[in-house]
């Protein structure tokens, strides 16, 4: 078992009250894989203090300075990838291909963002007048908070810190209780790279108490937060009263829309990766198919097949397609869905139940479920399950899919599968959603390019990713300069 402290002005410390939990492999009850400080809002608010104290010195490095810095992280997250890649496998239960992934996602965005710190200028201006000069210059905000949720606890934490550092700000991040080791990690990589104490600081611990303290504290200036709309609404609120600036992003229900004309192996290939992959635990994953009934029958053939011949299990294992759950609640969440669908109509075409065969017992495993005769009036069809469960929802034509598509009231990603190039861009026009993919995966994004949600999947103010994702992290300065006298 690994035992990870706070880190506060550059020491790990225990939280205030000495009190800790711990974390268990979702793939095997039996093993405890790390242990935490339970922090409480008195320990967030120490670490606010100690980033507000670093500023001064942090923000008066050179861009290029702190860019140095988090290319070396890049350097040393690569070198520890099969590690990380295990430790990641272990605590959330993803299969190790997907953490191995994650983690070189993880170093990329790092080199990335090392890149782009040669780029953090401003602009320069024409004047009205002759000698007059007229410029901006970008400026870091401050202390900026960062709450991020389990399901990718070494990409999120990457993708909001490092163009968050690289703009000269100071950052508290409370990762989810579910999975925050890998946060450790990449602050572990920060120091050695010679990241100053005080620049980061990590807190772990309920959300409701050292989370809220984010939310509320109003030494912290902006605040980005990844996770569900529940959350995300309650601190949107909070950080609005005291005018600070929010970027949410958070989840969705993704449709991929199968059009009669497509290639149905390729339909089917591309929704059992973006349903079941990551187990469903990803806020980009597809969860509604919508298929136009010309080609339902078989479509759902082939794609009950496919589902139901993922390998299932301990993603340490070589072969394994898929995962655990990463808790036995939403295990739980996923299970009552499917039961609630089924009283409420849907057909069960595949999958449906745990499993707890053999060494599975010891794990929150389920069978990869495809529920057909779904209706857009059913749970299913509009709430997040964010499990390993389909559901497939017929219609009549284009229109008919497009409509359904943005009948619900998130928009993070969608994807259409169709040889028909004018359905395509009339589709990429139309959808509302913020990653829109044609004949391609929902899941599964550029680190280069902007990400971000619309209707309630994001605040949508500011995006995130690609270079874009300094603008959240800095701001504008406007100066004039009168040279004529
Ligand atoms: P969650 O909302 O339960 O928790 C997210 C984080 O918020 C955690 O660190 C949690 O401790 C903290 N938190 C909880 N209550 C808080 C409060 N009152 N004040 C401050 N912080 C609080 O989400 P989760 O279960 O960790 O993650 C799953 C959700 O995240 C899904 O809805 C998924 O779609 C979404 N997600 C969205 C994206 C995206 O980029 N849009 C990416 C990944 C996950």
């Amino acid at each position: 078992m690994q035992k990870y402290l706070n880190l506060i002005d550059g020491e790990w410390l225990p939280a205030k009250s000495g009190a800790v939990f711990q974390n268990i492999n979702p793939a095997d009850r039996r093993e405890v894989v790390s242990e935490f400080p339970q922090s409480g809002a008195e320990d967030t608010a120490r670490a606010i203090e100690a980033a507000q104290r670093a500023f001064p010195a942090w923000s008066a490095t050179t861009s290029v300075a702190r860019g140095r810095i988090l290319g070396k992280v890049s350097q040393i997250l690569e070198a520890k990838k099969s590690e990380l890649a295990e430790l990641l496998t272990r605590e959330e239960g993803k299969t190790l291909a997907e953490s191995t992934g994650e983690v070189q996602r993880s170093a990329d965005i790092f080199r990335f963002f090392s890149g782009i710190s040669y780029t953090l200028g401003g602009q320069t201006i024409p004047h009205d007048l002759p000698n007059n000069l007229l410029y901006t210059s970008r400026q870091p905000l401050g202390v900026v908070g960062l709450i991020t949720p389990w399901n990718f606890p070494i990409a999120i934490p990457a993708w909001k810190l490092a163009p968050a550092l690289v703009t000269g700000n100071c950052v508290v991040i409370k990762p989810a209780s579910a999975a925050p080791a890998l946060t450790h990690e990449i602050a572990k990589a920060l120091i050695e790279a010679g990241l100053p104490k005080g620049a980061l600081n990590i807190i772990t611990g309920p959300g409701s108490t050292a989370g809220a303290e984010l939310a509320t504290n109003p030494a912290v200036a902006a605040l980005s937060f990844t996770g569900s709309q529940k959350v995300g609404a309650t601190i949107y609120t909070q950080l609005a009263g005291r005018m600070a600036r929010a970027q949410m992003e958070m989840g969705g229900k993704n449709p991929t829309i199968v059009l009669g004309d497509a290639d149905l192996d390729l339909a089917v290939n591309l929704v059992v990766r973006a349903g079941f992959g990551l187990t469903g635990q990803a806020c980009t994953a597809t969860s509604r198919v919508i298929v136009e009934k010309s080609v339902l029958q078989p479509f759902l053939e082939k794609l009950s097949a496919k589902a139901a011949a993922l390998k299932v299990g301990n993603g340490l294992t070589p072969g394994i397609d898929m995962g655990p759950a990463v808790s036995q609640e939403q295990l739980d969440g996923n299970l009552k869905y499917v039961a609630d669908a089924i009283k409420e109509g849907a057909t069960l075409v595949t999958g449906g139940s745990a499993l707890t065969e053999g060494d599975l017992a010891h794990g929150y495993f389920m069978q990869p479920t495809v529920l057909s005769n779904v209706t857009p009036e059913m749970r299913i069809a509009s709430e997040e399950v964010f499990g390993p469960v389909l559901a497939v929802l017929a219609v009549d034509g284009f229109d008919e899919a497009i409509r359904l598509a943005n009948s619900v009231d998130v928009g993070l990603s969608a994807s259409i599968v169709t040889k028909d190039l004018k359905k395509a861009m009339l589709y990429a026009d139309r959808i509302e959603a913020g990653v829109v993919k044609i004949n391609q995966i929902s899941t599964g994004l550029a680190l280069q390019a902007p990400f971000g949600g619309v209707k309630g999947s994001s605040t949508d103010s500011y995006k995130e990713q690609g270079p874009g994702a300094i603008e959240f992290y800095s701001r504008l300065k406007t100066v004039y300069l009168d040279y004529s006298n």
